[in-house]
């Protein structure tokens, strides 16, 4: 995607708009596949939730991926799009046993994160194959924000419940056909990342019947120059190796499954919004967008830095501005971000908007949702509509005064 093709794209559906590159998308699937390549059987599952448009859905199956899903409406999503529902799992946390039960006539795999659903889930279905999602309490990446792992996480069972754990199998006669950890959302350090990789094979060890192993995600991709990325392929080769030793000392061809999101899809990802006032004060110059944590929350919520390109004058000369949003908040972008020089009715085009941004968007301020488009095969093509003040108002009842 050009410049020019970001620009036109702006012109015919409108500002602000998210795009997504589809061929990015499959060389990060093929990336990571690869860097499994000694793995006999891999699997990667992709976490619905980052970007749940179900045409990424169908194109991400094209590639052979499967689905990780965090809801019964995302389970719903997936099978619409057409994903078989035996490449689907269902990773919830903290839902209901009507939930789950529901996913279970869907003919998705479970996977349970918490002792109590597993003993009501076992005592009722013993039949049915269950994944156990482990807490194995390693941190990886320092933000406790984004590290589900570690001691006060609210995710998984923990791993010093092992006992209670293989006490409600052996009493339910439960089938486990899976392990599963999902320890955060960086993979800074491999070695921490294999550390805790070995505690979920020590915990593999005490079932008999799996099938596979889930090593979650945490691959984390760049967001400004100097960021540290995991590098997928030394972590590929390690872990690969110990799995495949694993594997043979357990006596069964495992498969290795992952379920990344931000990894397949976070770059692919540009959010477009159109400055519709410069603003200059005694301390700095404001570029005010059409957008704001509405349509894109993540610097907010999380202090994430995206990249900000002016696409309209990307040879201008830098200055320094604050990016700030029009909603009655404050919903500052980026502070002092050193761009090419920004006239009203600019374009700019913010990195990293694949993950976790559109899905994350609201009406807030009563605005609607922007456009979606997908990059695909040198045309775009529109996933997503702009909503309408329709949309707006069609769950509101008013009542007669
Ligand atoms: C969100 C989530 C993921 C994906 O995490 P990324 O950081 O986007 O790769 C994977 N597994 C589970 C269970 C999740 O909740």
């Amino acid at each position: 995607m050009t410049n020019q093709d970001l620009l036109a794209a702006v012109k015919e559906y409108g500002s602000p708009l998210y795009i997504y590159d589809a061929a990015m998308m499959e060389s990060q699937y093929n990336r990571l596949v690869n860097a499994f390549k000694d793995v006999k059987h891999i699997k990667v599952n992709y976490a619905v939730k980052a970007l749940s448009n179900m045409s990424v859905l169908k194109l991400l199956h094209s590639f052979g991926a499967g689905m990780d899903t965090v809801s019964i409406q995302e389970v719903k999503l997936a099978l619409t799009a057409g994903i078989p529902p035996e490449m689907i799992i269902y990773t919830p946390n903290g839902v209901s046993l009507e939930e789950i039960e529901k996913a279970v006539t869907l003919g998705v795999q479970i996977n349970i994160d918490n002792l109590s659903i597993l003993e009501q889930f076992g005592t009722k279905y013993p039949k049915i194959p269950v994944c156990i999602r482990i807490n194995p309490h390693v941190m990886a990446g320092g933000n406790t924000n984004i590290s589900v792992g570690h001691i006060d996480s609210k995710f998984g069972i923990s791993i010093h419940q092992m006992p209670h754990i293989q006490r409600i199998v052996d009493n339910t006669g439960m089938h486990i056909n899976g392990i599963h950890m999902h320890t955060g959302s960086d993979i800074l350090d491999i070695d921490v990342f294999l550390y805790a990789s070995e505690i979920l094979f020590d915990a593999a060890t005490h079932f008999k019947d799996l099938e596979f192993i889930d090593f979650g995600s945490g691959f984390k991709v760049p967001y400004k120059t100097g960021d540290i990325e995991t590098n997928v392929e030394e972590f590929g080769e390690k872990l690969s190796k110990r799995f495949n030793t694993f594997c043979d000392n357990y006596g069964k061809e495992l498969t290795l499954a992952f379920e990344p999101g931000k990894f397949l899809v976070s770059e692919s990802g540009k959010f477009l919004a159109k400055v519709n006032v410069v603003k200059q004060t005694t301390s700095t110059v404001f570029a005010q967008i059409d957008s704001g944590f509405n349509h894109l929350i993540r610097p907010m919520l999380y202090g994430s830095q995206h990249e900000i390109i002016n696409i309209s004058n990307p040879d201008g000369k830098e200055r320094f501005y604050s990016v700030v949003g029009y909603i009655c908040e404050t919903d500052t972008f980026a502070n002092n971000r050193r761009i090419n020089e920004i006239s009203e009715g600019d374009i700019l085009s913010f990195h990293n908007a694949g993950a976790y941004c559109f899905t994350m968007s609201s009406n807030y301020n009563s605005r609607y949702r922007p456009a979606e488009v997908l990059w695909y095969q040198g045309k775009p093509h529109l996933i997503q509509k702009r909503e309408t003040f329709e949309d707006l108002v069609k769950n509101q009842v008013q009542i007669e005064l």
